[in-house]
This record gives C-alpha cells, structure tokens and sequence, in this order.
C-alpha cells in the first residue's frame, strides 16, 4: 500500500524505481558483499580464505582485543549513501534488509551470543540527532534472531568529535577511556557472549575502546558484527 502512494526510493541511489524493493537489481549488483568472510579477526577482505583460521598480517601480528569480527559489507562508493542516510538522515526504511545482512555475515557468532549490544553515542549527541544508527542495527538484529538487545549497557563519556580524517593513533587517543559499563547492566554483562553491533568498522578504535569496557566488566566473550567494513584508507570519510 505504502509502495502505491510513493515508489520506492533505492537505498544506493536515493532514485524512485518502478520495481520492487528497496534496491533495483541494478544497483543490487554494485555492492560487495564480504558476508562474514576475510580475516576471522577484523573482517578484512582476504584473497585466500582458510576457513575459521584466515588471519590477515596485522591481527597475525597484533590480534585485536575481540574474539571475532565480521561486516556485511564493503563500504565504498556502493554503499556508502545507504549508510549516511542511515547514519545522518534517520532512513529506517532499509533496517530490515541490513539486519538480514548482518544475520547472514555473523551467523557463526550470533549462534552463541547471550546479548546484542550497540556502540552508544554521548549523551548529547544522541540528544541533538535522536537516534543511535547503530541502537537502531542492534534492535533490527535482535527481532531478527530472537536475541535480546540492550540498548544503554554501554556508557559513552567523551562526546567524541567525528573521527573523520584522524589517523589510526588518532583514533585511538580520541576514544581511549571513552566507555564504561553502566552500573545497573553490570551483572548481565558479567559471563555473557556479547556481539557488539556499529553501523562502519574503519580503524576498529572504538570497538577496541567498547570490548575493552565489556571485558573489564568479565563478559565471556566479545565479537564485532557491522554492516560495513572500510577497506581502503580513501573510504574514510566518516
Ligand atoms: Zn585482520
């Protein structure tokens, strides 16, 4: 009934189409989908995929502090208007179709997962903006899988400029004891299997700085699930 009154809007292009869905098979065709692929550890596309030991060099090196990690996408020209509209206008309309993404590209750790929880935004941004994209991608997940989320376990102290255009140290230095457990979900948090859920993966910093605050708080094991993973540096403009 909705599609009778207006068409529907592509979420790539922003264009009314005459088909169905939210995605016209031609723009369809422009996204990569990485589907829970690449490395194990930072959803990394790899060439060679061995299964649950693909590893690139950098978590070879230094695995990162989560369990796993795995992103629906990749986010590059394809894909990055669905994402800021999600993320700056409010679009909610595409929410089902990312939470299935997601479901699809982090089955293997959503089959063991005791919660959901999203990156939280300050308070004063969530104020400003009046919603957290990444609340909105945890509660979509949760209908999806029957898996509980909580939407406000994790605290956000600073509010954190944009990290656009900061380098990965800075990055890191920007969110560093930016997150805290709220005390009243400290004893769901303690011995949970948590996937924490954010909308893009760029240097991992502040996933690092959330797992960091939940492992503090003794979960049992923390894995990253986003809709999408920022591939090259000259993606990063969020
Ligand atoms: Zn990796």
């Amino acid at each position: 009934m909705g599609d009778f009154i207006w068409p529907p809007r592509s979420l790539l292009t922003g264009l009314s189409h005459g088909g169905q869905g939210l995605i016209p098979p031609e723009d369809f065709s422009r996204l990569s989908f990485l589907g829970g692929s690449g490395c194990r550890g930072c959803a990394m596309p790899m060439e060679a995929d061995l299964g649950d030991a693909t590893l690139c060099g950098a978590c070879a090196a230094k695995p990162p502090r989560w369990q796993a990690a795995r992103a629906a996408l990749q986010y590059d020209d394809a894909s990055r208007k669905a994402i800021l509209d999600l993320k700056r206008a409010g679009r909610r309309d595409g929410l089902p179709v990312f939470a299935t993404w997601m479901d699809m590209a982090g089955r293997d750790v959503l089959a063991s997962a005791d919660l959901i929880l999203p990156v939280p935004l300050h308070y004063r941004r969530l104020a400003s903006r009046g919603f957290n994209q990444s609340g909105w991608l945890a509660a979509a997940l949760s209908r999806r899988t029957g898996r509980p989320a909580i939407m406000d376990a994790l605290v956000r102290h600073k509010p954190t400029p944009s990290q656009g255009g900061l380098t990965a140290r800075e990055r890191r230095r920007n969110v560093r004891g930016a997150f805290t457990l709220r005390p009243s979900k400290r004893d769901v948090i303690e011995g949970a299997h948590i996937v924490l859920v954010d909308d893009v993966y760029t240097t991992g910093a502040t996933l690092s700085a959330c797992t960091l605050a939940l492992q503090r708080g003794k979960a049992a094991s923390v894995s990253i699930l986003v809709l999408a993973r920022v591939v090259r540096p000259a993606d990063i403009t969020i």
